[in-house]
């Protein structure tokens, strides 16, 4: 079956006599011992959480999936799976949170190297006898720069080391990393996955059933980072209509980079699309769209971007990404002060609204 009849279909797991359509939420902490569904306790299990793992793993062509309760736990169980002393070599423009995430929580605890994750020579000099892990974002943020998943797969193979690959720019509508030789894919699922700003979740989905899986699902099941019964719920009913979704955001934001270039007080457009975007070719070459997500810089600096951002009203100036609604935001101002981002760049979330009333918007803020 398709994306589209699977996303609709998959995780949807009905015991009730009298049939409903939806599963219903299941809130029970607890359940009888020696029930047919196999389910204890909801730290360990709910049928929930059950429909929502069958769902992504189904749709990200793994073969088992892992649901926490946020993107930063999700990643943050994967560091937790490795044996203290490990190496990772990590992107140097790496989701902020998760690089807090390993330079914070495991200082002392295994070693990193952050590096253009696009320059292969690079990543190959970073290789230690000790690394056991490569950490892929692609496209990332906010450059959305892109990483060639299969080639940084060979490297991964031929040291024993595994490749997780954050998806949660591309999703798995755009870009299946299990299929190009990642062993597990990442995602927060508080973006595209929920797609209306209002759950906060992650999920890890693996290619195997191995050891280092069964190392996750403990950390999942021991460290109890795990959402909800209803956030399970939630998430399970935003997926149904995440291929649709997906389509419309991608489609608008083309429009919105095309009308970028175009505009004389914007410097430089970022988005994979773009002919002239310097990851086009591989981008092309393993997704099947571009995604939601364009950065640009706008003539000046830190001054006139925020001018830029003031006066927008359809836009909310807000962090995070993947909802309907469109936002905006500075993001060398979010990043902090070491931050490699240029003071005068902008990354929008493009919603999905009608792109006449976005394109209006923008123009009027432009000036
Ligand atoms: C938001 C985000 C995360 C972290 O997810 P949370 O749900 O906020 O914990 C990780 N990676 C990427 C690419 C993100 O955008």
């Amino acid at each position: 079956m398709k994306f589209e009849t699977l996303a609709i279909h998959k995780g949807n797991l009905i015991t009730d006599k009298n049939k409903p359509v939806v599963q219903p939420i299941t809130l029970s902490t607890t359940f009888e011992h020696g029930n047919e569904g196999g389910v204890l306790y909801t730290r360990a299990n709910n049928p929930n959480r059950m429909a929502l793992e069958e769902l992504v793993s189904c749709l990200e062509k793994g073969v088992d999936a892992a649901a926490f309760s946020s993107g930063n736990a999700a990643g943050t169980a994967v560091y937790q799976a490795l044996k203290p002393g490990s190496h990772i070599i990590a992107p140097d423009d790496m989701y902020h949170g998760l690089h807090n995430s390993m330079t914070i929580l495991f200082a002392g605890i295994h070693e990193v190297s952050f590096v253009d994750m696009s320059d292969l020579e690079a990543v190959k000099k970073a290789i230690r006898s000790n690394t056991q892990l490569f950490w892929v974002e692609t496209p990332s943020n906010p450059l959305l720069k892109i990483t060639d998943i299969r080639a940084i797969s060979e490297l991964a193979k031929a040291q024993g080391a595994v490749l997780v690959c954050d998806n949660t720019f591309a999703t798995p509508v755009f870009q299946n990393p299990l299929l190009l030789g990642a062993d597990i894919v990442m995602h927060s699922s508080t973006k595209y996955f929920g797609g209306h700003s209002d759950i906060l979740g992650g999920a890890l989905v693996t290619k195997d059933s191995n050891e280092f899986w069964e190392k996750i699902r403990t950390v999942q099941k021991v460290g109890g980072a795990v959402p909800s019964p209803a956030d399970c719920y939630w998430l399970t009913r935003s997926i149904r209509t995440l291929a649709y979704r997906m389509k419309g955001h991608a489609e608008h934001a083309r429009i919105l980079a095309e009308f970028l270039i175009n505009h004389p007080k914007v410097e430089r457009v970022f988005y994979p699309g773009l002919k002239n975007h310097k990851g086009h070719d591989i981008a092309a070459a393993q997704m099947s769209g571009f995604g939601g997500i364009v950065s640009f810089t706008v003539k000046g600096g830190a001054e006139e971007a925020n001018q830029v951002v003031s006066k927008l009203e359809l836009f909310a100036n807000a962090t995070s990404l993947g909802g309907v609604e469109s936002l905006i935001e500075r993001r060398a101002a979010v990043e902090g002060p070491d931050t490699k981002t240029p003071q005068n760049l902008l990354r929008v979330s493009v919603g999905l609204e009608h792109t006449d009333d976005l394109l209006e918007d923008l123009n009027q803020a432009l000036g």
